[in-house]
């Protein structure tokens, strides 16, 4: 396995990718459905990682009443909760209708634009060191919810299908995304296994994750403003997916932690972390932006970033 990594040019840390009111909204009617189908934090401590199966595991944080759970083993993070209410707060209708209104989809465009061009420089220079010639390829594209980067996506492949799960994926393709899905999986390997069964053998899986070793996730625990139920239902460690992607039949090419907002969100929620973290707050206080770039790209080589990309191959013969 190749563990690469690229790093921010920008001269200044990076802006958040969400626009405030419309995340405080989302979070907002997350915390309502969350309520209304709340797990008791007191009855699921002991479940193992959905990702390595360690029983091993103990409580990480508890964030709006849920309780987040962290495998010693892998360092995922996950909600002990049943997929079931996993797949009814995704389809809970004030969300979906937030999220696909002309304004929200707009604001998206807008704020990031810039990342999803890279994003698709880096789908279309890995597929073609993969896979060879790309527009000949079929795309499965899972669950992306943003209009703009669906048709950024489209225009480098001839047949192009997004669907909003797997289970709607009606034929077998070349290529399969899988971009910042797996947080809503309580099952992940059950997931791989029925993503795998819709790709051809050799094809590739491409993933993006919010992943449960990274600096801010680690950092922030219970005091993070970007990490809620149940919208984040699994953080999943580096090595838990290339343990989870390994079992479920995929060779794991290429993992890269491009991540460039640990920092950011650290520094923002600053207030909340206890008096005695010292290192973060003379990090805070007394180094300049430059060091602290420098800081960020560290994390990025190191895969300590909170955001990974991984490219994936059905192994030969399976499926
Ligand atoms: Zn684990």
């Amino acid at each position: 396995m190749l563990r690469a990594y690229s790093l921010t040019n920008s001269k200044e840390l990076s802006q958040r990718l969400n626009d405030k009111s419309f995340f405080s909204l989302e979070r907002q009617l997350a915390a309502e459905f969350v309520r209304q189908n709340a797990v008791p934090v007191s009855t699921n401590v002991a479940k193992p990682c959905p990702l390595c199966d360690s029983d091993n595991t103990v409580l990480f944080a508890v964030i709006d009443n849920v309780s987040y759970l962290r495998c010693c083993d892998c360092w995922s993070i996950f909600i002990p909760a049943c997929q079931e209410i996993i797949e009814e707060y995704r389809n809970y209708s004030p969300i979906i209708a937030l999220r696909s209104s002309d304004e929200y989809q707009d604001i998206a465009r807008m704020k990031r634009e810039r990342i999803w061009q890279e994003l698709c420089f880096w789908l279309q220079f890995r597929t073609a060191r993969y896979s060879g010639s790309n527009k000949e390829l079929s795309v499965i594209d899972i669950g992306n919810r943003y209009e703009g980067l669906r048709e950024q996506i489209q225009s480098l492949f001839n047949s192009y299908c997004p669907c909003d799960t797997i289970n709607d994926a009606k034929y077998k393709a070349d290529i399969v995304l899988f971009f910042t899905q797996i947080q809503y999986c309580t099952e992940p390997i059950t997931e791989f296994i029925k993503i795998s069964d819709k790709i051809n053998s050799n094809g590739l899986l491409y993933l993006s994750a919010r992943v449960g070793n990274g600096f801010d996730v680690l950092t922030l625990k219970s005091a993070t403003d970007t990490i809620f139920p149940y919208e984040h239902a699994l953080l999943p460690s580096v090595d838990g997916l290339y343990i989870a992607l390994e079992k479920s039949g995929f060779e794991v090419l290429e993992i890269i932690s491009p991540g460039s907002l640990d920092l950011r969100y650290v520094m923002e929620n600053m207030d909340a972390l206890s008096d005695d973290n010292l290192l973060l707050r003379y990090l805070y206080e007394k180094l300049d932006e430059q060091t602290l770039l420098e800081f960020q790209s560290f994390l990025q080589k190191a895969n300590l970033s909170s955001h990974a990309r991984i490219v994936a191959r059905k192994r030969e013969g399976g499926g």
